[in-house]
């Protein structure tokens, strides 16, 4: 009998915001396949699986994904309970209905676990509400980073009245900070860029659109790290020194 894969959201990074179902996938699990912005402390619910690392950066060649899939299904087919852990959320620029559609073509039983997606954990940890009565009704989730080079429709982002989430956007600070100043968005507003959100070593820079490069540059801004654009990213800097008269 095939086994069973679970496509597992991991979280932004803090062990302790993994999920309960994650838990208990990764105790069931016979082989563990872990994208690199895992953290592997989560590993020790799985202390007697298989591990497999399948990221994509720190200096490594890319897995490929076709091999990672067919990987899946291989262990699968082998009648083994795969957990296929990915950052945050699986299902938010992580390919994990991609994956859970080839898999059930391939007549694997899949489940798709949730995990605390990066740009909410990043937000919450430095105090902004991605949503705020009278400031934003909504957030928007974007990526700055195409395969097709396809490009965003900045016009209705800049007039949303919503919260930008900016997701793999170091590279593109500038692309982002152009598009946006000419779709009309205000050179003040307020951006957070939140780096390796939700770790011991999580860094904040704050500052206004206008000056976004140049604060990412002088602060050595590194992936991962996510933007948050718009009125609410100028809340919570008092947290930490409140905490701190505390
Ligand atoms: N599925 C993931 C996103 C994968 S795309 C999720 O839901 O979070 C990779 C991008 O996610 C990175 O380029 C960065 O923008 C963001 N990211 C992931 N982990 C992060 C972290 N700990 N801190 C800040 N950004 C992070």
């Amino acid at each position: 009998m095939p086994g069973k894969v679970w496509l597992v959201g991991a979280g932004p990074g803090d062990p302790e915001l993994l999920t309960l179902k994650a838990v208990r996938a990764l105790r069931a699990a016979d082989v563990v396949m872990i994208d690199d912005l895992v953290n592997p402390a989560v590993l020790e619910h799985c202390p007697t699986a298989r591990v497999v690392a399948v990221g994509k950066r720190g200096g490594c060649r890319s897995t490929p994904q076709a091999f990672i899939q067919r990987l899946m299904l291989r262990y699968a087919r082998q009648g083994k309970c795969v957990v296929r852990l990915k950052g945050g959320d699986p299902c938010i620029f992580g390919r994990g209905s991609e994956e859970a559609e080839w898999l059930g073509t391939h007549g694997i039983e899949v489940q798709l676990v949730n995990g605390i997606t990066a740009g909410l954990a990043g937000a919450t940890q430095c105090g902004i509400p991605l949503t705020l009565r009278g400031v934003a009704r909504g957030v928007t989730l974007v990526t700055a980073h195409t395969q097709d080079d396809s490009s965003l429709n900045w016009q209705a982002l800049a007039q949303s009245g919503t919260t930008l989430v900016v997701y793999m956007g170091v590279a593109k600070l500038e692309e982002v900070r152009a598009e946006l100043l000419a779709a009309g968005l205000a050179p003040s507003t307020p951006v957070a860029m939140i780096e390796n959100a939700s770790l011991p070593q999580q860094r904040e820079c704050r500052c206004h659109l206008e000056q976004m490069q140049e604060a990412a540059h002088a602060f050595q801004l590194k992936s991962p790290a996510v933007l948050v654009i718009g009125e609410v990213a100028a809340c919570g800097q008092m947290v930490v020194g409140d905490a701190m008269r505390a």
